[in-house]
């Protein structure tokens, strides 16, 4: 039996009455452009991970390229990053005229803090761990870096949403950090979405305006922006899916700790860390095992 890695409809079959009614209730108001749905999501968000500020984007990518391009990182500007992440956390980077800088992954497969520290040049701007597979990276020895180096540090969480490192949600780390909520990502929506969290008060200004052709909240305009907007019919949907996340995180963890148990034998695999590991708190977007002979 091939078990398929992502299955479509079936997710969306499992909340298929809430989310067509929360749909429905924005469509019959025309309620398609920063209505009431995307700041209630924020909210929710908000509040689930204790981040001071949520700012609903169209997608991930554009959540990182517009939280780097609103920390400063621009041309000549070098920033760290793992080898082991999705394409776009690079492209965010060349999109604001700056440099990735690979680096090598510890053995839990998120960014080796030593390999980074051993990169730094004068030209260093930021750091950008990803938190893959939802797992938060050791995110005291990762700011004590960028601390001592005076550099800005951006999470590409998008992975890691309510994933923990010692009690600390992911993405409220450094200056900002992306969610996504591309269909297959832990909350997905109905098709591109992300978010962007952050603690400082100032960057979620530039956020909101750089999200919405640099438009303030009298829709004045005071800046250059974009069109990167969380689609209100999009948050409608990931508010009413939002209801079961926390739950849904305790039945990934529950199957994590049955593979942990039942699979621990096998030499040939070498298995993510478990879902009790140190401080960490994992919300297993992926279940990246290691294998010798991985086909069979
Ligand atoms: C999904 C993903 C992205 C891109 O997010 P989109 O919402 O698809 O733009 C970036 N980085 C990582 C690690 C991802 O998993």
């Amino acid at each position: 039996m091939e078990v398929p890695f992502f299955c479509y409809p079936h997710v969306f079959a499992q909340y298929r009455e809430e989310a067509l009614a929360a749909l429905l209730k924005a469509a019959d108001r025309g309620a398609y452009i920063l209505q009431d749905e995307v700041r209630e999501f924020e909210d929710a968000v908000q509040g689930f991970t204790g981040a001071r500020h949520v700012v609903g984007v169209a997608n991930g990518t554009d959540g990182l390229a517009l939280a780097l391009r609103a920390a400063g990182v621009g041309a000549g500007d070098e920033v760290i990053m793992a080898s082991h992440t999705y394409v776009a956390t690079a492209a965010a980077v060349h999109f604001n005229r700056a440099t990735p800088i690979l680096v090598e992954c510890g053995e839990d497969h998120l960014i080796d803090v030593v390999s980074a520290a051993a990169v730094i040049t004068p030209r260093t701007r930021a750091i950008v761990p990803t938190q893959l597979n939802g797992r938060t990276c050791d995110m005291a020895a990762l700011m004590a870096l960028a601390e001592a180096r005076g550099l800005i540090v951006i999470e590409d969480a998008a992975q890691a949403l309510g994933s923990k490192f010692r009690g600390q949600c992911a993405g409220t780390f450094g200056l900002a950090g992306m969610i996504s909520l591309y269909p297959a990502k832990l909350l997905g929506c109905l098709g591109d979405g992300g978010l962007v969290m952050t603690n400082d008060d100032a960057m979620a200004e530039k956020l909101r305006l750089l999200r919405d052709h640099g438009r303030n909240e009298e829709g004045e305009v005071v800046a250059w922006g974009v069109n990167s907007r969380l689609d209100t019919v999009q948050a409608a949907v990931l508010l009413a899916k939002f209801k079961h996340y926390p739950g849904e995180i305790e039945r990934r963890r529950a199957i994590a700790r049955r593979y942990r148990d039942r699979l621990a034998g096998l030499d040939d695999l070498k298995l993510p860390p478990g879902p009790d590991d140190g401080g960490h708190f994992d919300v297993y977007q992926n279940y990246e095992a290691e294998a010798g002979r991985r086909d069979e």
